[in-house]
């Protein structure tokens, strides 16, 4: 992977903590793989609590400086780093490549994606502006200002290696907070390389620390006990959201949570079926179908489900699988074999309950992680694929008649956070973009991620937005100041 960089110091393997590079104090590694190839590319400190308590201590401290600096000249940093990790896309998509698998195409996207976050917050942090509210009595004055919670830990996951850490440490730090990150295990080199680029923008000591482990439980109990961390940001599945806000509850700290979806798409008889299936694509086979907004349940009205199966059918043959650092390839590996276990668990699923796989439905010629993307037509609310996130390159075509009956469906699941539907009719897309219990709705379109706009979800899909102006209130506390003149 070094040689293919243009500057191969952007490859850090040691940790960063309190603005220094680190091995663990036990001196214990972990291995980081490249999924496409199966190989090791380096391994990395794996750190403990110890380390981690020192990182949000230096967090603390760090944050007095940086927090008492204007928001433009916080902005003035966060501005030189957005312009280094642009300067940098392709080195840093090299390394989000080969750590993760996405195609190379995609993994720069996602740079430009990432650094948008600290772009936008860096500005909209001059403009968190404060109250002041007329007097309840004569005497009185009301002023309302908002400060930054404070020393920030945050948990995310592989799938988004460098945007998942972005969106959170672009409004934390941009309104005064330290910030402790904690990426997966599976993509700490993003991170890393982040942190290079942080430090040469002028990013102060201490502010920033990437704590590299594989014992993210262990991070995730400092987080939440260490009475220095006023706010735990996750990204990643229900299942572990709900332990950290149970572990938090006790000292009742405060949370964003970003979790699971099972995002449901729906393709109305009065459509743009080309249109349609272009969205499908995009929406279900981006990073080959490992997002948590990636359409999970693809509902067909009856009188477009035989035409609208074939054209996506003959899209998804299309895709060209392989290791992302190569030209030309549409699709990567999967994560990894329990990822590979689920997809094969899901289709085989379908296929017991009398669904039939269009295309694909095995694991790849290619081996490793690698899977066919897969179609598969017939299936039903009582097949996994309704109520469990897949996770990968399946597209499970379900048949609808009516609007109150798949707006009934897709709001059948404990999960809130990306839906998405194509129809023409203006008041049938009002009804349904209000009908549908999400906190994001894609109309016509099968992207919705922007730094510009609140990304979130409703019921156990999580708490809190993150991009947009409401981003920033997630990271600040409100402190209402009553003065007797
Ligand atoms: P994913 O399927 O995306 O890996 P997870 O919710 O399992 O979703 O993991 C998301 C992140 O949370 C990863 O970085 C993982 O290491 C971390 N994690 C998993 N379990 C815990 C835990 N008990 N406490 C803290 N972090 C955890």
């Amino acid at each position: 992977l070094k040689s293919l960089l243009k500057d191969p110091t952007l490859l850090a393997t040691k940790a960063y903590v309190a603005g220094e590079w680190v091995d663990a104090d036990d001196g214990t590694t972990f291995e980081v793989l490249n999924p496409a190839r199966g190989d090791v590319i380096c391994t990395v400190p794996d750190l403990g609590r110890a380390e981690t308590a020192r990182a949000i201590e230096a967090a603390r401290v760090a944050m007095k400086e940086w927090a008492a600096r204007t928001a433009k000249e916080r902005a003035q940093v966060l501005r030189k780093w957005f312009e280094l990790m642009m300067a940098n896309q392709d080195d840093l998509g090299a390394i989000l490549t080969a750590e993760m698998g996405k195609p190379l195409a995609e993994a720069k996207g996602e740079i430009a994606y990432g650094a948008s976050f600290i772009e936008w917050f860096g500005e909209e942090a001059k403009r968190i502006y404060g109250e002041t509210i007329p007097g309840h009595m004569r005497d009185k004055r009301i002023q309302v200002i908002k400060q930054p919670i404070g020393v920030v830990g945050s948990i995310t996951p592989w799938n988004f290696p460098n945007a998942m850490i972005t969106r959170k440490c672009g409004p934390a730090l941009a309104v005064g907070c330290g910030f402790v990150a904690r990426p997966a295990a599976e993509t700490p080199l993003s991170a890393l390389a982040l942190a290079v680029l942080g430090e040469r923008a002028g990013l102060p000591k201490g502010i920033f620390s990437v704590i590299t482990s594989s014992k993210a439980s262990d991070i995730g109990k400092e987080f939440c006990e260490n009475h220095t961390v006023r706010k735990l940001t996750f990204t990643g599945s229900t299942e572990v959201g709900r332990i950290l806000m149970r572990q938090a509850a006790d000292q009742v700290m405060k949370c964003s949570m970003e979790l699971g979806g099972n995002a449901p798409f729906i393709v109305f008889d009065d459509a743009d079926l080309d249109a349609a299936v272009e969205g499908a694509m995009m929406s279900k086979f981006r990073n080959n179908g490992q997002t948590c907004v990636c359409a999970n349940r693809i509902y067909v009205q009856a009188g477009v489900y035989d035409a609208f199966a074939e054209k996506l059918a003959a899209a998804v043959a299309k895709l060209n699988v392989g290791d992302g650092l190569e030209a030309g390839i549409t699709t990567g590996p999967l994560i990894s074999d329990k990822a590979v276990a689920k997809v094969e668990d899901h289709i085989a699923d379908v296929v017991k309950g009398g669904g039939t796989v269009v295309t694909g439905g095995k694991r790849h010629a290619l081996g490793g992680t690698f899977f066919e993307p897969t179609v598969v037509t017939g299936v039903t609310q009582e097949m996994k694929v309704a109520t469990e996130e897949t996770f990968g390159p399946v597209a499970p075509l379900f048949k609808f008649e009516t609007e109150e009956e798949v707006i009934e469906k897709a709001n059948a699941t404990i999960f809130g956070l990306a839906s998405y539907f194509y129809a023409r009719d203006i008041g049938r897309i009002t009804r349904v973009q209000e009908g549908l219990e999400y906190g994001i709705v894609g109309v016509n379109t099968g992207i919705i991620s922007t730094e510009v706009a609140p990304f979130g979800g409703v019921k156990q899909s999580g708490l809190g937005r993150e991009g947009s102006h409401h981003g920033v209130e997630d990271y600040l506390e409100l402190k209402y100041i009553c003065l007797s003149i």
